[in-house]
């Protein structure tokens, strides 16, 4: 059986930057589980991994444009500390939900302080960086209906509900 859409692919992977930094790894924990096809993992690593089989290991390097998108400027901001009411204490590196202007929900990140001046980042920690996955096919199955409709996979390693 080959990577295809509506198929359930196990994977061990590990992401690196190109500073040779690891980001995010499988190892040591259960494989990553995702539906082909379903945009469960960034565009340009599900395009690589189609046709792919069982014990195939590959590397690929994906940019920004087929991973997080570039880098944009303008979704720095200066907010005033008084939009973040009822967080005790704003420190650079916190995280937020907020919502976009075309109401999307986004996650911003605090990047300065000054003041009463809170910077804020919409991009996402990714954007603007090309990863480079190290990837193994562990398992590949069909996705049941149920799953193909939900756009996830199920069971182990998925979701549960
Ligand atoms: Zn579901």
């Amino acid at each position: 059986m080959l990577i295809a859409a509506n198929k359930a692919v196990s994977i061990d992977y590990t992401l690196t930057n190109d500073a040779g930094e690891v980001i995010d790894s499988s190892a040591g924990g259960a494989p990553l589980v995702y539906l082909q096809g379903a945009g469960n993992i960034i565009p340009g690593l599900e395009k690589a991994l189609e046709g792919k089989a069982v014990g195939d290991e590959l590397t690929v390097a994906v940019e920004p444009e087929d991973a997080y998108g570039e880098y944009a400027a303008e979704l720095v901001s200066t907010l005033s500390r008084s939009m973040f009411e009822g967080v005790d204490e704003l420190e650079v590196g916190m995280q937020f939900h907020a919502s976009a202007p075309d109401g999307q929900m986004q996650i911003v990140t605090i990047r300065d302080l000054d003041g009463d001046d809170v910077t804020v980042d919409g991009n996402h920690p990714l954007a603007g960086q090309r990863l480079n996955f190290q990837v193994k096919i562990i398992d590949i199955r069909d996705a049941s209906q149920e799953e193909v409709a939900h756009g996830h996979v199920h069971g182990e390693g998925g979701h549960h509900h």
